[in-house]
């Protein structure tokens, strides 16, 4: 029989091995023809009698990524379609595919053929599963191998065996923190919590696998051998009765009760442990049932995988425009973000030209490379080759002729116009007719910073978070003359460096500074009419928000916050800020010197360590405060929201952002927005326009007119529309090509 996803070799000692290998694909995912394969070989393997026992492996790199995520949005479509015409039906019909990898892995395990599955790289989600349902489990034994069951990460759970086997297999506290966390494991640590059998060197895998069939591999798992326990005993244990109390707490901590696929962890292991496997089984498929018809396993699929995929693969790339793979690029201005962005280049394999005002100067920027390099040496993350070579990619100059030969310019010099107009002069005196200069400025327009260049069409802004090094966003900025060989170059180079980037038109903040600046603002709107500060930053957390507003505008700095308002004023108009704000900020910075972390007290203190940062108990004095049980905490939580989602909404209505994908990733990525919502613009969606509206209605009465409903979004009420339905993606793509 031959296969397209799979081939199938059986050696002179009868075992078979199954190698996966996906055509035309970098990595092996499970899709419906792969499953079809899967299941089709397990019954050839068990109805062949010369077959003695399979080892099932890759052929590439990774095992496999699991699940195509793509299908499970398949099924989503499916049941929004098949619900309007039959209901019952349609849930039945779901029930049905939310079984399908459980049958065939089931099968397999059960088949009397002894099955060992040889990880041989990354193994992730039902690529997992699939490997839990094999007797024997081999895995190389290299650390950079990543196993993991991460479905939680989008908003559903290991729902194809993974709740049944994983905490029969392990204890039930480990398992939990595996799965409602979707970390990964090094092979070492899958070998320790009992997850595989054994590590072997990478070439001597599938000797090893196929050595424990001929050893005698019984082909029964432990679950289904007469009176098999639970590792620490199952439920109705001591040790139990501590666990599970404090698990539902651990939880609720973390997630607020935001997830209903990392609650459904819990229920699966918790009801699934006390009763017999099959049964267990049926359980994780009624809860994965259910979870797929939530709004946040929609949303967080959507945004969190499919979305951030299409964007990093530059989904909004002009066609037409040969592709740059750069090999050197020039940063100038060695700084906190120029230095940080020579680092994140030279680790993708970039070399960089680092300039700086003088040598000293630029060595400094490189030293934060060196400091890292170390670093991860130490940790043993890179090899001490791979670090000396990282740091001979960075070259530190104070002479801009050295950036004659490349294609591109990263510009991060002080936040001055007349700094960057002097410094755009200098470097297109050197720059060659096609490359491209960027300006990763924050707050100055693009199209105004254009009009220092000689060739505003090949200008862009390219704008990095801090710290560079973790923040997967990058916001691309077009001013108005940017061209389209400017827009491709810049999105070549961030997915050279792996980053995510979005695309937005040119504006006061960009895209995820305006949205972030609301939630700032609200907050100070909080405080002046005194609700507690405690109360603000947990309300922001329980919204599910990473960061506390007030905590957050530590970070980013007050006296910046109040340079922004200024310039806001300069700019626009006593009448573009809330004078109350102005005056809140004023008095931080002016009168008590408060300015954030830098200076060691903003809104909170930050006293010398051990001791924890705490909220600085002065606040109480300058907003006086109401009792804590006079305030609606869900009130407080939908503020946070709808503010952000409004100012989500009003740059599609202003055509800043132009595709809701883009809001969407952007605002999880660049702040962290409540990510099981699936982004601001999946918020509205996922309640719907008219609720939305209605919500901002009745918060614009009670709270200010900063909530009134936008004329689109009223439109959209009145019409029933989403933002994917109205602005939809994909059609622009369409008409685009
Ligand atoms: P920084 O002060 O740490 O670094 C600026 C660097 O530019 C300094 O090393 C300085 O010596 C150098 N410089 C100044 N004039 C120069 C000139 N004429 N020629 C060459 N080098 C010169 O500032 P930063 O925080 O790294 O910010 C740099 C830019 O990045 C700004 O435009 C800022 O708005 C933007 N930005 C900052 C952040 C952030 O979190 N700090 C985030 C995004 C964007």
């Amino acid at each position: 029989m031959s296969y397209t996803n799979f081939t199938l070799e059986t050696d002179q000692d009868g075992i078979a091995l199954v190698t996966w290998d996906m055509p035309g694909k970098s990595m092996n995912v499970i899709t419906q023809e792969v499953l079809a394969e899967l299941d089709a070989i397990v019954d050839q393997v068990a109805g062949d009698a010369a077959i003695k026992g399979a080892v099932i492996t890759s052929g590439k790199a990774a095992f496999s990524g699991g699940a195509d995520l793509s299908m499970i949005k398949g099924m989503f479509s499916f049941y929004e379609e098949q619900k309007a015409i039959d209901p019952d039906q349609a849930a039945a019909k779901l029930f049905e595919l939310a079984g399908s990898l459980t049958r065939v892995f089931r099968k397999l395990e059960t088949s009397g053929k002894p099955w060992v599955s040889a990880i041989n790289g990354t193994c992730m989600g039902g690529a997992f599963e699939l490997s839990l349902a094999c007797h024997g489990r081999v895995a190389s034994n290299l650390k950079s191998v990543k196993i993991a069951l991460p479905e939680v990460k989008v908003g559903i759970f290991p729902g194809a065996g993974g709740t049944q086997r994983v905490p029969r297999l392990t204890n039930a506290q480990d398992a939990l923190q595996m799965m409602t966390t979707g970390q990964s494991l090094t092979p070492q640590r899958a070998k320790a919590m009992g997850l595989v059998h054994a590590l072997a060197e990478p070439d001597a895998l599938i000797d090893t696998a196929k050595a424990m069939i001929r050893d005698g591999l019984k082909p029964v798992q432990p679950w289904d051998e007469r009176g098999f326990k639970a590792p620490g005993g199952g439920i109705w244990t001591p040790a139990s009765a501590q666990l599970w109390p404090a698990a539902s707490g651990i939880l609720r901590r973390e997630t607020y009760g935001n997830y209903p696929g990392a609650h459904a962890i819990l229920k699966c292991v918790y009801e699934g442990l006390q009763v017999p496997f099959d049964t267990g089984l049926k359980i994780e498929q009624r809860y994965f049932t259910e979870i797929l018809q939530t709004t946040e396993a929609f949303s967080m699929i959507r945004s969190l995988f499919i979305s951030m995929q299409e964007l990093g693969k530059g989904a909004r790339r002009p066609t037409g425009v040969a592709r740059t793979k750069f090999e050197t690029i020039g940063v100038v201005g060695a700084g906190f973000m120029g230095a940080s962005i020579a680092y994140v280049a030279a680790a993708a394999g970039i070399g960089v030209v680092l300039i700086d005002r003088d040598e000293e100067a630029a060595a400094k920027g490189k030293a934060h490379s060196e400091g890292l390099v170390k670093d991860s040496v130490g940790k043993v993350r890179i090899s001490q080759e791979e670090g000396v070579a990282l740091l001979e990619r960075i070259t530190p100059s104070a002479d801009y002729s050295a950036l004659s030969g490349v294609k591109l310019v990263i510009e991060a010099v002080f936040e001055d116009r007349q700094v960057k107009t002097d410094v755009i002069a200098k470097v297109e005196a050197v720059l060659s007719e096609d490359a491209i200069f960027a300006s990763n400025t924050s707050t100055l327009p693009i199209s105004g910073l254009a009009k220092a260049s000689k060739r505003p069409d090949r200008f862009i802004g390219i704008h990095f978070f801090s710290p560079v090094e973790k923040m997967m966003l990058t916001e691309v900025i077009l001013g108005d003359q940017t061209g389209d060989a400017a827009l491709a170059a810049a999105l070549d180079f961030v997915g050279q460096i792996k980053k995510t980037p979005i695309v937005v038109n040119d504006t006061r903040g960009f895209y995820v500074n305006r949205c972030v600046f609301r939630y700032i603002h609200e907050a100070y709107d909080m405080l002046i009419e005194g609700v507690p500060p405690a109360m603000i930053e947990n309300a922001a957390k329980m919204a599910g928000m990473p960061v506390g507003p007030l905590s957050l505008n530590d970070e980013v700095a007050i006296d910046l916050s109040q340079k922004i308002l200024k310039a806001s004023i300069a700019d626009l108009g006593e009448s573009s800020v809330d004078p109350r704000h102005m005056a809140l900020i004023d008095r931080m910075v002016n009168d008590l010197d408060r300015r954030g972390r830098k200076n060691g007290k903003g809104f909170y203190d930050y006293p010398a360590k051990p001791a924890k940062k705490h909220l600085w108990p002065g606040l109480k004095e300058l907003f006086p405060q109401k009792p804590a049980e006079t305030i609606d905490v869900e009130t407080l939580k939908q503020r946070f929201l709808v503010t952000i989602a409004l100012e989500a909404a009003r740059t599609i209505e202003e055509g800043i952002v132009t595709d809701p994908r883009e809001a969407d990733v952007g605002s999880i990525l660049g702040f962290g927005f409540a990510p099981y919502t699936g982004g601001t613009l999946s918020y509205i969606d996922g309640m719907g326009s008219k609720a939305f509206v209605a919500l901002c209605e009745t918060l614009a009465r009670d709270h200010g007119d900063h909530f009134q409903p936008t004329p689109l979004l009223k439109d959209m009420a009145a019409r029933g529309e989403t933002f994917y339905g109205r602005f939809d993606p994909y059609a622009t793509v369409e008409k685009a090509a």
